[in-house]
């Protein structure tokens, strides 16, 4: 007889995993009075604290701040005997927390998810245990962290070998008895670098096969830090407030010092300070540019270096073990105990597989391109499908039967690392596109399960019960999330973090780099926003503001904050001398720019009078002459001069190849309109008259400017054509004024908070202009004939108040049968691309700008572009 159906048990919620994250979100969830079932496929609690029970397993957060806040009393009560906790400890400190709170109740342990599918019509989640059963619920968690698929070992004959083959991820609980035995270590990564100094204690013989050398920092493992306890006790809420609205989300002062300025004193005093502080934040922040400078990072890896070769005795392995084919930190660093002293004692051997690689596993060993070897027992470190494995193994599948594994094929999509489109009420705890691994999980942890617990209560009170993020909110977040990785250096290693160690993953920054203090506002923003990006439904409603919660790139952002923090006066309400002054203050520090060949200053004679200008010579072969670009300055007639956008101008000068040379010109209030104007037309003028004693070539010249430079240019273009010459190849407009109407759209949306204000643009239309002349051509050159000007390439910024007159433009000279380039600096403000190598999100709009200026001039000699 058939047995009957078995009836699905219900529950509000399913919690995937018992670890850090799960164990809290079973806690959240029953506070809020939901019916929870937690499914964990462990025998107990602890998630990755349970499986990496490899000898030397620590944390690698000092203790103090890897640890729950949400219990205050708990916090009090539970003191961690050591900085770093061993993995015994960590573990009876969850299973306590699971203990006092009750949880193990709600816990099926011994319980792995087979599959999730979403039912559609019943707006539930039916899922399948590998014991058979079905269970139903609304809401499903997934908490099973980011390192817990150990990466399968891909390397040829892994199941021949007789001896004994350990994980670390996945060490016995009876432990490993190495004494006496010959023991190969694969992989030195976190896991391999804390066992190898233990397993070599018992090892007879220990050789270690590296695949990549990897930075390591000591420990120094102690007693917990005075310094963090003593804050802890004198202000626990403060130092908890710091952390959670830190970048990394431990209390730490970020220094504001650039390693490739900085004296070697000052270098070695930071970097001696942080070595023996043996903290991971502490080494990640000894300059404020080392993980987005190459040149910075050079300086940490090269003293980490320095380090290791003092340690190890054998200058071969030493070399060996020096990382170089990462930018430090774009690799998880490790903390040890002792990992390179190891390499001294007779018994340990290094095999640098980059120099003889692994052949084979055989049935008694290894065997590399050059030798063999015999070992007892082989222990794999390899590592981890980190951050998307866990959930794409789960057999997830959403609407429309679609599964997840499909849908991120080519590399995870997220909103907010928390939820997919098309897998309604499906909730990932740290998932792709959060701070996870970045950050102190513990912090994170607990602020994405309170973000999840807030969501579901303020559903429950509002009546709604499905959410699913936009396709318009998700892909702005993913946008968001790539963005902050391509100013860094990390996106350039083959790391896990890239999805790059698993053969065939697609290569994707998987975690947010934004920082735990910035994901945390976006997190909160999205919500105060009525849940941007969202769309949730419930019986006879629905809602749904879609949008993109950070648009802005977040180097924009940062400078912005950092602006904001000078207290500086609006320039509007300033004299024009004030402001001058103020604005070559603010220019004092900022990074100088590219090399080019060769920087002279010269004077043309104007309009009425000289005009100093600077004339950039590209370096580089071939020598002779090249075309030539005639630059004005920004500052809305008023300010700026020959050393303001000097770096734009090395900039554009190195990535054309063109001898660029910036004209200075008469400025308002002492000139005004059309004084700038005429002056821009004289200059170009000169220039074209006398291109070969400048180095340029006859008949090859385009004007370029940025802002009210750009409109002195687009003007001077209009001259040239009127007047018969001289004969202009293209016009490169950056954010350019090109009207006196400061009505459109992007002023609304971007006329305050963004350093141009409508106010500022008010403040320069009254220096330089009287009203009765503003609609004038010469003022306003979208106002003119636009016939028969040179190719144009217009730059616009998405957070410009002259965003819009700049589209107008281009669309104007477009219809006039002007050929137009409209370039979207996205994400950007209108002073964003002078700021060379400060935005470093620039770089791609100003590459942009150097091809466009090379096809101005199709017949020149070809050179290189800086990358
Ligand atoms: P991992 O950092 O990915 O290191 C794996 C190591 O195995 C690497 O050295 C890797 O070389 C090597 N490897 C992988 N496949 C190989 C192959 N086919 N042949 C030869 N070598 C191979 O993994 P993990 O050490 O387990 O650490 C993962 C992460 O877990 C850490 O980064 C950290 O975030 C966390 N963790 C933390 C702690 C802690 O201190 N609290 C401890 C352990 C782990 P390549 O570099 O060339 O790929």
């Amino acid at each position: 007889m058939n047995k009957p159906p078995s009836v699905p048990e219900q529950f509000d919620a399913v919690v995937v995993g018992a670890g850090f994250a799960g164990l809290y979100m079973l806690y959240r969830l029953r506070e809020l009075g939901l019916s929870v079932r937690a499914l964990e496929s462990a025998g107990d609690v602890g998630g990755t604290w349970y499986w990496n029970r490899y000898p030397g397993a620590r944390c690698d957060i000092p203790t103090t701040d890897y640890a729950y806040t949400f219990d205050p009393d708990l916090e009090k009560e539970w003191t961690w005997s050591e900085k770093y906790a061993t993995q015994p400890e960590i573990l009876d400190y969850l299973r306590l927390v699971a203990d006092r709170h009750g949880l193990r109740s709600d816990i099926e342990f011994s319980a792995t998810v087979t599959s999730a599918r979403w039912d559609e019509p019943e707006e539930r989640w039916a899922i399948t245990t590998s014991s058979g059963n079905e269970i139903r619920c609304r809401y499903y968690i997934m908490a099973t962290g980011c390192l817990s698929m150990p990466k399968s070992s891909e390397i040829e004959g892994a199941g021949r070998f007789r001896g004994q083959v350990y994980f670390t991820s996945r060490w016995p609980h009876e432990g490993a008895d190495l004494t006496g035995q010959r023991v190969a270590v694969i992989g030195t990564g976190s896991s391999g670098i804390q066992s190898i100094p233990l397993i070599a204690r018992q090892a007879s013989q220990l050789t270690v096969f590296q695949r990549t050398a990897n930075f390591s920092i000591p420990a120094h493992n102690g007693a917990p830090s005075a310094d963090r306890l003593e804050q802890l006790s004198e202000d626990r809420d403060g130092y908890r407030h710091a952390a959670r609205w830190s970048r990394g989300g431990i209390p730490t002062d970020l220094t504001d010092i650039f390693g490739v300025t900085a004296s070697e004193e000052v270098r070695r005093e930071r970097f001696e300070a942080a070595w023996a502080q043996g903290e991971l934040f502490g080494i990640l922040n000894i300059f404020a540019d080392q993980g987005v400078n190459p040149a910075s990072n050079d300086i940490v890896a090269g003293m980490i270096r320095e380090k290791i070769r003092s340690i190890v005795q054998d200058p071969v392995t030493a070399e060996a073990l020096c990382p170089n084919d990462h930018y430090f930190g774009t690799k998880r660093p490790c903390l040890d105990t002792g990992y390179f002293e190891t390499f001294n004692l007779p018994h340990v051997r290094l095999v640098d597989l980059r120099a003889q690689p692994i052949v084979s596993i055989t049935e008694d060993g290894i065997e590399t391109a050059d030798e063999s070897f015999g070992f007892d027992a082989i222990v794999y470190a390899t590592g981890f499908d980190a951050m998307t494995g866990a959930l794409v193994a789960a057999d997830i599948t959403g609407r429309d039967d679609a599964p997840l594994g499909e849908k991120w094929a080519a590399g995870p999509s997220t909103y907010l690392g928390l939820m997919t489109t098309g897998f309604p009420n499906l909730f990932m705890l740290t998932a792709p596109g959060s701070p996870s691994v970045l950050s102190n999980m513990a912090v994170s942890i607990e602020q994405h399960v309170d973000w999840v617990a807030g969501c579901l209560r303020d559903m429950r009170e509002a009546g709604f019960e499905t959410i699913e993020p936009t396709a318009l909110g998700e892909s702005g977040w993913d946008q968001h999330v790539q963005d902050c990785a391509a100013i860094t250096l990390y996106p350039t290693a083959n790391s896990w973090y890239m999805g790059a160690n698993v053969p065939g993953k697609p290569r994707v920054f998987l975690p947010y780099i934004g920082g735990v203090d910035a994901y945390r506002k976006a997190c909160d923003d999205v919500v105060e926003q009525g849940y941007l990006g969202f769309r949730l439904t419930g019986p006879g409603q629905a809602q749904c503001h879609d949008g993109v919660v950070r648009r802005m790139q977040p180097d924009v952002a940062l400078v912005l904050e950092l602006l904001a923090t000078l207290g500086l006066p609006p320039m509007d309400s300033l004299s024009a001398a004030d402001a001058r002054s103020l604005m070559a203050a603010t220019a004092v520090n900022r990074p100088p720019g590219p090399e080019v060949g060769e920087v002279t200053d010269g004077v043309i004679p104007g309009a009425a009078g000289d005009l100093p200008y600077r004339l950039y010579r590209p370096a580089g072969l071939p020598e002779g002459p090249r075309p030539l670009v005639v630059y004005f300055h920004g500052g809305g007639w008023v300010l700026g001069n020959l050393d303001s956008d000097d770096p734009l101008c090395r900039d554009l000068c190195a990535r054309s190849g063109a001898v660029v040379v910036s004209v200075n010109y008469r400025h308002a209030p002492e000139d005004r309109f059309p004084a700038a104007a005429l002056d821009a037309f004289a200059a170009v003028q000169w220039v074209a008259a006398h291109a070969t004693e400048l180095g340029g070539i006859p008949g090859q010249l385009a004007v370029a400017g940025w802002s009210a430079g750009a409109n002195i240019a687009a003007v001077a273009c209009q001259l040239a054509r009127d007047a018969g010459g001289p004969q202009i190849s293209g016009q490169l407009l950056i954010c350019p004024v090109v009207d006196s109407d400061l009505t459109r759209p992007s002023y609304e949306e971007n006329g305050d908070g963004y350093i141009l204000t409508t106010a500022l643009m008010r403040w320069f239309w009254d220096h330089y202009a009287d009203p009765a002349d503003r609609g004038d051509p010469l003022a306003a050159p979208l106002r003119g004939n636009l016939a028969g000007l040179p190719p144009a390439c217009i730059v616009t910024a998405d957070f410009d108040p002259l965003r819009d007159e700049g589209v107008a433009y281009a669309r104007a000279l477009e219809a006039a049968g002007v050929p137009v380039r409209l370039t979207r600096a996205r994400g950007h403000i209108h002073t964003s691309l002078t700021m060379v190598d400060l935005v470093i999100s620039g770089a791609p709009v100003r590459a942009e700008i150097g091809d466009t200026l090379r096809a101005f001039f199709p017949n020149a000699v070809p050179q290189e572009p800086v990358s």
